[in-house]
């Protein structure tokens, strides 16, 4: 038998809880390309030992919608969490998002003093937390939000490229 390759990252690193809560935001993603948006989708959750996770913020990519072009998924989402719990820092909270965040949501995420992030497919292009930049848990910034990636990241990829493909015929 050949040698396991111990590098791979392990999808079982992930719980039934981040499997849920990324088919929440899967379901939101696709609530954005059924209104022609790009399909992506967010959600924070705040962690709590007594009441168990806790829902606090959702949404999908809307700049087309709303006329602005800060209003990515992540965006909303933290900005509905952040009101849901009346404080402008989510220490303890989780984002899980189907793309790799941008430069600006990247930003977005440290700020609100996020603890981890959780995000599915890569955005090759302009990604800010692995594939340009890894802004998100940089030796450079005070605060360092824990990364994970890869999580359904087969399904956020192909709600894309359906959107895309059918925005080319
Ligand atoms: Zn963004």
């Amino acid at each position: 038998m050949a040698e396991p390759d111990l590098r791979l990252p392990s999808v079982n690193a992930f719980s039934e809880a981040d499997v849920h809560f990324m088919r929440l935001a899967l379901a939101e993603a696709r609530v954005a390309g059924d209104a022609g948006e790009v399909p992506v989708g967010a959600v924070v959750v705040k962690s709590n030992a007594e009441r168990g996770d806790e829902l606090l913020g959702i949404g999908h990519n809307a700049p087309i919608a709303l006329n602005d072009p800060s209003a990515h998924a992540e965006t909303l989402a933290i900005r509905r969490a952040a009101e849901t719990a009346r404080n402008y820092r989510l220490t303890g909270c989780t984002l899980y998002v189907t793309l790799e965040p941008c430069v600006m949501c990247a930003g977005l995420i440290v700020l609100a003093r996020m603890e981890r992030l959780v995000f599915a497919a890569r955005d090759i292009r302009f990604g800010a937390v692995r594939s340009k930049f890894t802004l998100a848990d940089s030796e450079l910034l005070n605060h360092r939000v824990v990364v994970q990636e890869g999580l359904l990241a087969a399904d956020a990829a192909a709600l894309l490229s359906a959107f895309f493909e059918a925005r080319r015929d």
